[in-house]
């Protein structure tokens, strides 16, 4: 009887497994519109458009509840079958066991005894596998997640080697491309040198793939051919950890804690005494902001950093860079969002440091890197040209002459040198 029940209740199951498949789908385009919603919300109402926002939410709204009143409608039409069902076959069993087999009154109380005590549990089993069926394309989302994260993980290092950047970062024909795409690879057949101890830009348009070579750089993207070599030897796992020691990177989105400036600097080392972090605040030109603060390094910075300037979380980021005394300072696009008076002084606090430290100042702008050793020109992830700031200046019709011209710049005037020690600057 029960394998009957079951077999006539299969479509429920069936029902039970797209509701769940359902359910899952529409939750997640659900947390993406409020994830979308609540990042872009000043967009959103600057623009007008929340109203817009809000029909989405409550359509994806409207989806979830037709979706789960079909479960809950599936699970009680499950019980109603199971209920009935029972009832059904009891009356059988009664009527066949009177007036077909003629069984005595004694043996049909114990089937029905035993049927009362088999009945409930086979409905438990039935209504735990249903609510099973209807929770695997979760769990099915949740696996499938789990195994690209486990695909994309970084290879776990045996034993940990040391790294100390004496000689210089080589790209060796790397090449890359983000898979899912469906794009040509970003970068393609690269072969660069970062020397030690010098100023390296890496120039060009927006998309041609600067910020991909800061990550293969990190060791946060791998190339899928070629190799990233340090100091001649290559990333690999065992000497990942270290290297990232070794590197101080600021980019142009801030991240700062709802905290003090003294904890937002000491997250990236903790060990950091005030005299060095002073140091730090010194040489980025922050110095003189963060002790012009009522309550100096312990003034609270808000939620991301939002009661300091622009330009002065700029600074206490390339602090908090400069506090962990890198091998490696990577500046990623680190002026690009500031006015000109703020990008000046962050680019004195950069030359200061020219010469202390391998320096890889990635921009499009063409303003922020006078000063570089050399200068790499990247177009459509391949390098097109490199050489000294006169050196490419000098050019006849040079990729580099024609950035600068489309950015207002003559390249070939001198006086285009900006003097960092000037004092007013630096402070
Ligand atoms: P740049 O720093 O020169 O502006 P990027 O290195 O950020 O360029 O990006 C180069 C190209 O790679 C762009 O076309 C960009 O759309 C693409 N890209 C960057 N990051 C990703 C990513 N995570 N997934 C897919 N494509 C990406």
């Amino acid at each position: 009887c029960g394998a009957g029940l079951m077999l006539l209740l299969s479509g429920k199951t069936r029902v039970a497994h797209v509701a769940g498949e359902g359910l899952s789908r529409v939750m997640s385009s659900l947390y993406a519109a409020v994830t979308e919603h609540l990042g872009g919300m000043k967009t959103a109402k600057s623009y007008g458009a929340e109203g817009r926002h809000a029909d989405v939410f409550a359509k994806l709204t409207e989806r979830v509840r037709h979706t789960y009143i079909r479960a809950v409608r599936n699970e009680a039409g499950l019980n109603f079958c199971l209920e009935i069902g029972s009832v059904l076959v009891l009356s059988l069993i009664v009527y066949v066991s009177f007036e077909v087999l003629a069984i005595p009154i004694a043996e049909v109380l114990l089937l029905l005894f035993l049927f009362a005590r088999i009945i409930p549990r086979f409905s438990t089993m039935l209504r735990s596998y249903q609510s099973f069926v209807n929770l695997l394309p979760a769990f099915t989302t949740v696996m499938e997640m789990h195994a690209r994260c486990e695909a994309a993980a970084q290879p776990k290092a045996g034993r940990a080697e040391q790294v100390n950047l004496q000689h210089g970062i080589q790209f060796e024909q790397v090449s890359f491309g983000y898979q899912d795409n469906g794009k040509p690879p970003v970068i393609w057949n690269l072969d660069l040198i970062i020397k030690a101890g010098e100023t390296t830009a890496i120039v060009g348009p927006s998309g041609a793939g600067k910020s991909t070579i800061a990550d293969l750089v990190t060791g946060l993207l791998v190339p899928d051919q070629g190799r990233v070599l340090v100091d001649g030897l290559p990333l690999s796992p065992e000497r990942m950890r270290a290297w990232r020691d070794q590197i101080g990177y600021v980019s142009q989105d801030t991240f700062l804690f709802h905290d003090t400036i003294r904890a937002n600097l000491l997250w990236a080392c903790p060990n950091a005494s005030d005299e060095e972090i002073n140091q730090a605040l010194r040489l980025a030109a922050a110095e003189a902001f963060v002790s012009g603060l009522s309550k100096g390094l312990d003034a609270i910075l808000g939620d991301r950093g939002v009661l300091v300037s622009g330009g002065e979380r700029q600074r206490l980021a390339l602090a908090r860079a400069l506090l962990r005394k890198p091998s490696l300072l990577i500046l990623d696009e680190a002026t690009s969002n500031l006015d000109s008076e703020n990008e000046r002084r962050i680019q004195g606090a950069i030359e200061e440091l020219h010469g202390r430290m391998t320096i890889l100042v990635i921009t499009h702008r063409l303003t922020a890197i006078r000063g570089a050793d050399i200068i790499h020109v990247l177009e459509q992830g391949r390098l097109v040209e490199s050489g000294t700031w006169d050196a490419l200046a000098a050019e006849e019709n040079g990729r580099f002459g024609s950035l600068c011209r489309a950015q207002g710049i003559d390249c070939k005037v001198a006086g285009d040198v900006l003097h960092f020690t000037d004092p007013v600057l630096r402070n």
